[in-house]
């Protein structure tokens, strides 16, 4: 994971946020590539859970919502970890980790930093606050929201309203969320401020069992086959009955196997019932029920909820992908080389334009040519800097999936060589040819 860090930051992937001034705990900043990275993991997202289903539509709601949507959700009461604290170095804990897998009680246990003795345990609510308009008084007060979910269900109304949906349906939404995490570690595996991917699924009572299993193999079948993700890396963790919150009727987690965390949650799938909605009927007055009218019947849908962290995804993507090769796989150098091995539809750049030369004026404008021609479609690079093999390599840490390179033949046969990643194989492709090779390709 130290490497998979130093990379990140190294390439412009993921920096810690406002590190010139010390840093932030639990907070970072995707760079120029990891920014790109990360619109790529949600495109991809959006495509396969709505733009590709006639049944699912979208959302984009405000962080900040009225006070009382988080009463009637259960977060303001619930929303809470167990929080312990070291008398002598005054280091706050989450108590559940302590205890997690040691067999002891935490009584029994110290303080990891300094050995001091812990206090006892305290529900630490989750939520981060601030006040809305000038007077900070508690009529003032409202949270960041703390997960996408809860303003799916508050617009429920509004989307069945307004398109004609019929049961079963979803809503989805890409967001940012953020939580006072009492420990963020783990690089952005766990931070205070990061972003979802949810959908809500509404269907008839009684269909859970069915709905819960379809996107359950729905998501495997997004990291596996859409992301690429390692089919050994993934596993489904389901919730033992006695552990569910009383709301839910199932549950499971998506787990990827990171470096030196192991096992460890991307993705929830919830079968949550009708709580939500019945929840939100009982605090705001609304009918939020689902007339079906052929049947003549009327009810509140259950919820099937598959909610995915962008920042956890992102994070599985590279450990994924990142392969160290024995030392000179392109023959003009000793040094371990590292290559992303990305699917090109999540590389942030996927075709990188190198002229041969870059003081002979005749390549590098017609390099420049080549790169705005394809640019406008596919996410590119212009780099004349350095020798071909060092492009190479720099374009194979980053995942760039191809390169095109332009030399003196370009000039006579309008030809130019494409280089795959992984195969470092070639080809000469006609200019003419470029865009739907590429389009075939990407
Ligand atoms: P954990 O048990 O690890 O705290 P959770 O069960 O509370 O996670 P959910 O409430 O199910 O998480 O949120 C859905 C998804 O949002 C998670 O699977 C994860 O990908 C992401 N997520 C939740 N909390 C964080 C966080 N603090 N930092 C980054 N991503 C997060």
């Amino acid at each position: 994971m130290e490497k998979i860090v130093s990379f990140c930051k190294r390439k412009g992937f993921i920096f810690q946020s406002s590190s010139i001034y010390g840093g932030i705990g639990g907070f970072y900043d995707y760079g120029p590539l990891g920014s790109q990275m990360k619109k790529n993991i949600k495109d991809n997202w959006w495509n396969f859970m709505v733009n590709t289903r006639a049944n699912v539509v979208g959302l984009d709601s405000a962080i900040i919502v009225n006070p009382k949507v988080w009463e009637a959700s259960g977060h303001l009461e619930n929303f809470t970890d167990p929080l312990t604290e070291c008398r002598k170095c005054h280091k706050r804990f989450r108590a559940d980790h302590l205890i997690e897998g040691c067999g002891l009680e935490l009584s029994q246990i110290k303080c990891p930093e300094c050995n001091g003795d812990l206090m006892d345990v305290r529900n630490f609510n989750l939520m981060l606050k601030t006040f809305i308009g000038p007077v900070e008084d508690s009529s003032s007060i409202a949270y960041l929201r703390p997960e996408t979910a809860q303003a799916i269900f508050i617009n429920f109304k509004n989307v069945l309203d307004t398109q004609r949906l019929k049961i079963p349906f979803g809503i989805a939404q890409i967001g940012k969320a953020f939580r006072n995490e009492i420990t963020p570690g783990n690089f952005v595996f766990r931070t205070r401020e990061f972003e979802q991917m949810e959908m809500e699924f509404f269907i008839k009572p009684g269909e859970q069992e069915k709905w819960f299993k379809y996107w359950l193999d729905e998501r495997i079948r997004w990291y596996t086959d859409i992301l690429g993700i390692k089919k050994e890396n993934l596993r489904i963790k389901e919730t033992p009955k006695e552990d569910l919150a009383h709301y839910a009727i199932a549950c499971a987690d998506i787990e990827y196997n990171f470096p030196s965390m192991g096992w460890s949650e991307i993705e929830g799938v919830a079968s949550r019932g009708d709580y939500d909605l019945s929840q939100h009927e009982k605090y705001s007055g609304e009918d939020l029920k689902y007339f079906d009218e052929a049947k003549g019947e009327k009810y509140i849908p259950y919820v099937i909820e598959p909610s995915c962290g962008v920042d956890r995804t992102m994070l599985a993507l590279i450990c994924d992908a990142y392969e160290e090769l024995e030392k000179g796989r392109s023959g003009d150098s000793n040094a371990t080389e590292i290559v992303l091995k990305l699917n090109s539809n999540i590389s942030p750049i996927k075709i990188a334009v190198l002229p041969l030369v870059k003081n002979k004026e005749e390549i590098t404008s017609k390099a420049k040519q080549v790169f705005n021609l394809l640019s406008p479609c596919f996410v590119s690079e212009y780099d004349e800097t350095g020798t071909i093999g060092k492009r190479y390599r720099r374009q194979d840490e980053i995942g760039t999936p191809f390169c095109v390179t332009i030399d003196f033949d370009t000039l006579n046969d309008n030809a130019v060589t494409v280089r795959n990643r992984d195969t470092m194989g070639q080809e000469r492709i006609l200019i003419k040819d470029l865009m739907e090779y590429f389009n075939k390709n990407v």
